[in-house]
């Protein structure tokens, strides 16, 4: 499919007066999820996002494959990687996983996943907050936009990390995110299964880990630190020239590693604006998918009469609760591991080789938004 650049100048006609049912703020994987899980419900569906959909990517794009399986966009898939290596400076290990990662094209997974929002409309806007001037008893949001103001009694924040719709001051390095950057060199593409590669070198990262995810001509390279003090730039390059590319193409973004409220002011949040990135791992598209699904079927509830806002906002706060714990004992890892001794790291890492560990582990961390999630739900 063509990507249309983002419209400008004269193309920025107002979209003052504007009204929908639903709107959905951000067209990438969590409001993408949110408005794919709206198709056939009948509601008008308004999306927004500063650029076009699948414009601007701003992560190494690797997923579950089970989870690009069950979203119906396994043509964006590159590259499938079964293996994990773990590299430390004493030594690596290798796990075959009891499932696969798959990198992804960004601009190709984006315009499935749109394909399946039904009659769902799309609008270049930057979204800059809710009014507040609003009548108390008007049950409409207002949504300030550059390009006006948009109406609509549904509103979903999933914009990322800056979570324009609630009260400003969450910022980097005070607010609980990471950083992570990343450079995108043209590589041959791999022979034989590939693996996701994470390397945990305090030269690297003090508190944080890097990786390399081969994606069939490209290989996505960078470094993350949980210490949003701490600078990831010479790292990455670093890391490039130990690796013999190029460090082309840099990308970068925050992402969080704490969850934050699932609604506020009667707006939903969901995926990076809730802190649904998962903490320890950085992996933040599977649950963005994840609990815009579930924000998405509440929402559905609303438009078909099911429900109303207040019950489909208190359950949809109640879903995103009932996770929270498995976030806090991610968390306490995230702090725990940076601290421990390489040495004593390494040998966890070589304990945790067996297949029956490599399966229950990770098979527990599948479990925490399981694909098959995405298939139970009433999408027509
Ligand atoms: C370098 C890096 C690599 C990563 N690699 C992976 C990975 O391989 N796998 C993984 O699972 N996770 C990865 N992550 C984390 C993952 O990218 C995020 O958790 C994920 O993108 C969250 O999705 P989201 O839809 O909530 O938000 P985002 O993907 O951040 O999307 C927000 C959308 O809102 C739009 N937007 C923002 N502000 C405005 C505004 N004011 N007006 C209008 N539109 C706006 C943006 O253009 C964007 O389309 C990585 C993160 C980084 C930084």
């Amino acid at each position: 499919m063509t990507l249309r650049a983002t419209k400008r100048g004269d193309q920025r006609t107002p979209l003052g007066g504007e009204r929908a049912d639903v709107l959905v703020c951000g067209a990438s994987f969590a409001g993408l999820a949110v408005a794919r899980e709206l198709a056939g419900a009948g509601a008008e569906v308004l999306v927004l996002d500063r650029y076009e959909i699948g414009e601007r990517a701003t992560s190494a794009c690797a997923a579950p494959t089970p989870w690009l399986e069950a979203m119906g966009v396994t043509a964006s898939i590159r590259q499938e990687l079964p293996d994990m290596t773990f590299t430390t400076p004493h030594g690596s290990v290798r796990y075959r996983l009891p499932w696969s990662w798959s990198a992804f094209d960004y601009a190709e997974l984006c315009h499935g996943l749109w394909a399946q929002a039904g009659h769902a409309r799309f609008e270049t806007a930057k979204v800059e907050g809710l009014a507040e001037d609003g009548d108390p008893a008007d049950p409409d949001h207002v949504v300030r936009t550059d390009r006006g103001d948009v109406r609509a009694p549904l509103v979903v924040d999933a914009l990322g990390w800056r979570r324009v719709l609630d009260r400003p001051g969450y910022q980097p390095p005070a607010a609980p995110l990471s950083r992570g950057l990343e450079v995108h060199p043209h590589v041959a593409p791999t022979a034989g299964e590939g693996a996701l590669d994470v390397w945990v070198e305090r030269s690297l990262a003090r508190r944080g880990y890097a990786w390399r995810v081969p994606a069939g001509g490209e290989a996505r390279i960078g470094v993350g630190s949980y210490e949003p003090r701490d600078h990831v730039k010479e790292p990455t390059r670093a890391l490039a020239e130990r690796l013999s590319v190029d460090a082309v193409r840099y990308q970068g973004n925050w992402f969080p590693h704490r969850l934050r409220p699932a609604i506020a002011g009667n707006v939903f949040f969901a995926g990076d604006s809730a802190g649904h990135c998962f903490p320890l791992s950085g992996e933040g598209i599977r649950t963005a998918f994840y609990f815009g699904i579930a924000c998405g079927r509440e929402l559905r509830a609303v438009v078909t009469g099911a429900a109303d806002r207040d019950a489909a906002l208190a359950r949809y706060a109640a879903f995103h609760d009932a996770h929270a714990p498995a976030y806090r004992r991610a968390l306490r890892l995230q702090r725990l591991l940076p601290a421990l001794p390489p040495r004593v790291l390494t040998g966890l890492l070589r304990a945790l080789a067996p297949q029956p560990l490599v399966d229950r582990a990770f098979g527990w961390y599948l479990d925490q938004a399981h694909p098959v999630y995405a298939a139970d739900g009433v999408r027509a």
